[in-house]
């Protein structure tokens, strides 16, 4: 089906077995999970660091390496998000060459853009006219946003317990909100119950092989941003895995055709303590994940049972990278510190991502000069309510001077006690 001469079609990660494009993801063979496979030589002879730079600016300058053509894209163009040098956090943190990737700032909030243009240009592609997804909150939003711009119907399933944040970030869009009483990982078996049945394209279950390769742009763009060189260490976020995996597969593709050199570059990962299978597997040196059920305030990562943990346990011990976990509480200290020493305000996702790169940094495990990049996923205004109670509050005062040099001085007061 694919008219894209650098597609060679889908491969499983297990076994190897080739497939034609489909909205397929599980071997038949052995139920391994399906993953694009490319015609790296065609690449090769094709593309060049002018012939990217000279795209547009939003991830569909890397079409080259992605599974859909730039003029079949539709949804909403995402990406090309600011890498900013962070030397306050750094200094902080003791670390001289750290960068936060800022994925707040896309068009729904959180690098979930990224994968939703692949999974919905490549829907439309094969005929789908309903998109679908299993999410934490905010797949749905994204899922949303790019159906209503595409013009095609949506249905979103979540957790019923999410922020209401997050809940009103998808309604306003117009989709079918179905909240689930259960687990996110009760929804996505619901999901692929549901994407048999009435042959809709589900963006995380059955054109999952599309959507993950979204979240390679994110290694791309990193890799370019710093002046075409690959990191010295990341640190990512991980609910399934699948985007730390695809960062990693970013950079390796750009080593790979000489677009950068080939540095190596250390992957760590980050859960909420609340929720950690793959940390713990990592801990115990196991190569699979054992289920766990989520309490955490990250919900945004809440997946118990992460499809991706064998891949992203293979890329901590081939890099050198490590894996740790983040308390509730040193997730809002990780919100609070990146929001007073760059000014970004991160989702409690972010929040987790702060709090592991520094442990990893003072614990030594990321060297001081290391060039670091952390990866920060979604934005603080959808989680705000996890910061109730918890940040000095405002002055509320008379509209005059007399009760603001009033309320100042009792604050100051407060303080030197
Ligand atoms: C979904 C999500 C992630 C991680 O997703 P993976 O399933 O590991 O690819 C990270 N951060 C945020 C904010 C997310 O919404
Ligand atoms: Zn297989």
């Amino acid at each position: 089906m694919s008219t894209l001469p650098h597609v060679l079609g889908l491969r499983c990660r297990e076994c190897g077995a080739r497939y034609p494009e489909a909205p397929q993801y599980v071997c038949d063979e052995c139920f391994g999970p399906l993953e694009v496979e490319y015609d790296y030589d065609y690449i090769r002879a094709h593309v060049t660091r002018e012939r990217i730079a000279s795209g547009p600016w939003n991830l569909w300058r890397y079409a080259d390496l992605l599974p859909v053509a730039a003029d079949k894209a539709v949804g909403i163009p995402s990406g090309f998000t600011p890498l900013l040098r962070a030397d306050r956090l750094g200094r902080a943190l003791g670390l001289k060459h750290l960068y936060i990737k800022n994925d707040t700032v896309n068009p729904t909030y959180s690098f979930k853009d990224r994968v939703v243009s692949m999974a919905i240009s490549k829907a439309v592609e094969f005929g789908f006219d309903t998109i679908g997804c299993a999410s934490t909150g905010n797949l749905a939003n994204s899922v949303a946003a790019h159906a209503a711009r595409a013009g095609i119907r949506a249905f979103v399933f979540i957790p019923s317990d999410l922020e209401w944040a997050k809940i009103n970030a998808s309604l306003v869009y117009g989709p079918t909100l179905v909240a689930v009483d259960g687990t996110y990982d009760d929804v996505n078996r619901l999901c692929a119950m549901l994407a048999d049945e009435y042959g809709w394209a589900f963006v995380n279950v059955n054109v999952r092989p599309y959507y993950s390769e979204g979240g390679k742009t994110l290694g791309y763009e990193v890799a370019e941003q710093l002046g075409w060189r690959a990191p010295d260490h990341v640190v990512v976020p991980m609910a399934s895995g699948s985007v730390l995996t695809k960062i990693t597969k970013g950079l390796d593709e750009f080593k790979k055709l000489g677009l950068i050199d080939n540095r190596p570059t250390r992957v760590s990962g980050a859960q909420a303590a609340g929720c950690s299978p793959i940390v713990n597997a990592f801990v115990q040196g196991k190569s699979h994940a054992e289920p766990v059920k989520p309490n955490t305030i990250a919900k945004s990562l809440a997946i118990g049972s992460p499809a991706d943990a064998p891949y992203a346990l293979r890329i901590f011990r081939e890099t050198g990278g490590a894996a740790e976990v983040a308390t509730d509480d040193e997730v809002i200290e990780g919100i609070c510190l990146l929001a007073e020493t760059e000014g970004i305000f991160a989702e409690t996702a972010g929040g987790v991502t702060i709090a592991v790169l520094k442990k990893l940094a003072q614990s030594g495990r990321i060297a001081p000069d290391e060039v670091t990049v952390a990866y920060v996923t979604g934005n603080g205004l959808k989680t705000s309510i996890v910061l109730e109670g918890r940040l000095a509050e405002g002055l509320h005062i008379k509209p005059t001077l007399r009760s603001f040099e009033a309320a100042l001085s009792e604050r100051q007061e407060r303080q030197a006690a």
